[in-house]
C-alpha cells in the first residue's frame, strides 16, 4: 500500500481524542512529506542525527517527539526544537534537559519512560525510581520543562493477555502518580502506549498517544 493510503486507513482507526505520532525514523524525507501533505504534523525519531538533519529540511510547523533513549551529552543538539522528548529515564538526563531548555529560553514537555516490558533490554524507570526523581529538591526547581506523562513500551509478543497487562500497568502508574504529584497540574494528561502491532489495545486501555511506525511507512530494513 502507498504511504498516503496507509496513513489515511490508520487515522480512521483513532479517535480524535488519541494523538497519532507517525513514527518515521530510518524513512526518507518524501516518506514524511507525503503524510505531511495530508496535514499531519506529528512525527517521531528515535536517533538523535537523524531527527536534526531531517527537522533542517522540513517545514518548521512539524511537532518533533524524542522518542528513543536519549544519551545527555546530545540534549543540546535537539533542544532548539523539539517539541516533546517522551523518553525520560534518568534525573541526570531531566536536569540536562532543564539547563538547554533554558538556554533556548523555552520549556520542554518531557514524558517519563517507564519500564513496563518484560525484557531487560528495554530503557525505562521503575515506579519507585520515578517517584525518587519528583521528590528530589532538583526536581522542584526545574522550570523549564513540563512534565505531560508517562510513556511505556510493552513486550514484543503475540501474547495480547501479556500486552493487556502491560499496558493496565502503565495506566495504574499514570493515575497513582497524577494522584500524588500532579493532581493541581493539569499538563500531566498523556500516557503514550502502543505502537503498529499493539496500538488498538493500547487504545482500549486508554492511551492518549500512540507511536505508529511501520503500518504507516512500512516495514524497516
Ligand atoms: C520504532 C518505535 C515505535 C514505532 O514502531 P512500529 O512498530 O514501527 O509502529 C514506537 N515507539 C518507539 C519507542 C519506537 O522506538
Amino acid at each position: 500500500m502507498d504511504i498516503k493510503e496507509a496513513f489515511k486507513n490508520i487515522i480512521k482507526q483513532i479517535p480524535p481524542n488519541v494523538k497519532l505520532v507517525a513514527v518515521s525514523k530510518r524513512k526518507p524525507i518524501e516518506a514524511i512529506e507525503a503524510v505531511y501533505g495530508l496535514g499531519h504534523r506529528i512525527f517521531g525519531e528515535n536517533i538523535v542525527q537523524e531527527l536534526v538533519e531531517k527537522q533542517k529540511v522540513l517545514p518548521k510547523d512539524i511537532e518533533w517527539h524524542m522518542i528513543g533513549h536519549l544519551q545527555t551529552n546530545k540534549v543540546k543538539y535537539i533542544a532548539p526544537f523539539i517539541s516533546m522528548i517522551q523518553s525520560i529515564d534518568s534525573l541526570k538526563l531531566l536536569k540536562e534537559v532543564n539547563k538547554r531548555a533554558k538556554q533556548h529560553n523555552r520549556t520542554i514537555n518531557c514524558l517519563f519512560e517507564m519500564h513496563i516490558a518484560k525484557e531487560e533490554s528495554k530503557f525505562g524507570l521503575t515506579l519507585d525510581e520515578l517517584e525518587q526523581i519528583l521528590e528530589s529538591k532538583e526536581f522542584a526547581e526545574m522550570k523549564n520543562i513540563n512534565v505531560c506523562g508517562l510513556m511505556g513500551i510493552a513486550t514484543n509478543t503475540t501474547d495480547k493477555e501479556l500486552i493487556v497487562s502491560e499496558f493496565k500497568k502503565l495506566k495504574e502508574f499514570f493515575v497513582l502518580i497524577k494522584a500524588k504529584y500532579f493532581a493541581e497540574n493539569e499538563n500531566f494528561k498523556e500516557l503514550s502506549m502502543g505502537m503498529s502491532s499493539d496500538f488498538k489495545i493500547a487504545i482500549e486501555q486508554g492511551a492518549s498517544i500512540v507511536r505508529i511506525g511501520s503500518l504507516i511507512f512500512g516495514a524497516r530494513i
